[in-house]
């Protein structure tokens, strides 16, 4: 297998509908790629959920009604894409999985996280199937396009719903399957779904055909991955909280990562793992305006400006566990984030005195009793909810004398309540009530970058 092989991935709004497809089509064949890797129809995933939801509450109609929607949707981008009678049967047979699926979800009214799944990995399946059909309308001449079944390759866990991959069978299972790749030989697969070694379907996570892409990438060495979707790069902020903002032509991996984690909305957070730990350089464009020069990710970049981008992750809350136990005795942090992992909760930035702990979770959260119960066991549990993290990302951050007073200038006067810095170098970031958010991106934004 060459080295220099191009993963593309394409998101639900380049697949949204014909023309959208034969447009991502041309952009795979114009930028050579190898593997190109698909998210649902626009819109479809969220359809499907909320058919399992109703389906477990044993509302058939309304199910029924959704899976008419789904139907008509595809067989729409079959019509416009005038594909052979046979996709329209493959097309059919996945239809039938979906209806029998949910009738039986719906006749039993329980949902299990594997038939979740199941009817999850429905709508990259039928995107894929078409995507390869428009690969074909668009450029036949000595190509060879095929449609791979990425559960023959993305092996992971049991642990339906948010499963995760394992990267040393799935490099063997990329070099089992993809092994005829070449510029001549491309693969179309799908993103989000695997399936463990008993050949169950499963799913990475919602947003996950990111992630899968970049697995894929690893899988096969590749030396590009191309992350194709309705905006054109990464840009300083998001452009609806400052129209100010500008897209950035590149960026490093631990810059983009932290920005991923704290809240922009353009990579799923868990891509730059496996493409950090291959080396592996991402690029990001919108596949409207594949000319625009979008944003490389890499090892290292040209310039190490000191702030590169901020961005801000809403719906935080702020937990605080207090106890005169923690005076002078050792493991009780331990104790504290044992709860939080048995309970597979993510912890996004902390601080501490000598009796007591600030962390703070997503607000869903909240909704986990036991959790709270379990920490009120160790000590006074108090609870803020509806918070922002805000966050400063660029490079040498715990080591630039005057940084924070200038930070802290520019807010004026707007109320901090916990701040994180000296953990990173790349990250700054703090607490405010969730309606101060975009004005601290604003001030700050001038202030660093405009
Ligand atoms: N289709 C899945 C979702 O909407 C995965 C993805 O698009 O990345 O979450
Ligand atoms: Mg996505």
């Amino acid at each position: 297998m060459s080295n220099d092989l191009i993963v593309a991935k394409f998101g639900g709004s380049s697949m949204a509908d014909a023309t959208c497809m034969r447009r991502s089509a041309k952009v795979s064949f114009d930028q050579k790629a190898n593997l190109v890797v698909v998210s649902a129809t626009y819109g479809t995933t969220n359809q499907l959920i909320q058919i399992s939801n109703l389906a477990s509450k044993g509302q058939w109609d309304e199910c029924a009604e959704l899976i008419e929607k789904i139907k008509t949707k595809h067989n729409d981008i079959a019509s416009d894409l005038n594909c052979y009678e046979s996709v329209r049967e493959q097309l059919e047979t996945l239809y039938n999985e979906l209806e029998t699926l949910s009738k039986g979800v719906s006749l039993l009214r329980d949902l299990t996280p594997k038939a979740f799944d199941g009817l999850q990995s429905l709508g990259e399946r039928m995107s894929s199937l078409l995507f390869t059909y428009a690969m074909k309308e668009v450029h036949s001449e000595n190509k060879d396009v095929r449609l791979l079944d990425v559960r023959k390759v993305l092996r992971t866990d049991d642990r339906f719903n948010r499963a995760s991959a394992q990267i040393d069978e799935i490099k063997e299972l990329c070099d089992l399957h993809l092994g005829e790749i070449s510029n001549d030989v491309i693969f179309v697969t799908q993103g989000f779904i695997g399936s463990t070694k008993d050949g169950e379907t499963t799913t990475l996570g919602r947003g996950g055909s990111d992630y899968s892409a970049a697995l894929l990438a690893e899988g096969l060495r590749a030396r590009t991955l191309q992350i194709w979707t309705d905006v054109a790069g990464i840009a300083t902020t998001d452009p609806r909280i400052v129209k100010e903002a500008k897209l950035l032509g590149e960026i490093t991996f631990q810059e983009a990562a932290e920005l991923a984690t704290f809240g922009a909305k353009i990579l799923h957070p868990t891509t730059l793992t496996p493409a950090l730990r291959a080396n592996v350089q991402v690029f990001v464009g919108s596949s409207y305006e594949p000319d625009a020069p979008g944003t490389w990710i890499k090892k290292s970049t040209s310039e190490a400006p000191l702030i590169r981008a901020m961005a801000k992750r809403e719906a935080q809350s702020l937990i605080t566990l207090s106890t005169p136990k923690m005076l002078h005795t050792h493991g009780f942090l331990f104790e504290i984030f044992k709860i939080f992992n048995n309970h597979r909760v993510s912890v996004d930035s902390i601080t501490t005195s000598e009796i007591s702990v600030s962390l703070t979770v997503d607000d869903s959260t909240l909704l986990n009793k036991t959790l709270f119960e379990e920490l009120s066991a160790l000590g006074e549990v108090k609870i803020e909810g509806e918070l922002s993290l805000v966050s400063l990302i660029g490079n040498n951050i715990n080591h630039t004398p005057g940084l924070a007073a200038r930070i802290f200038n520019a807010l004026g006067d707007i109320n901090v309540r916990m701040i994180c810095l000296g953990a990173s170098k790349h990250n700054f970031c703090f607490l405010v009530a969730n309606d101060k958010a975009s004005e601290c991106i604003e001030k700050l934004h001038k202030e660093f970058i405009a």
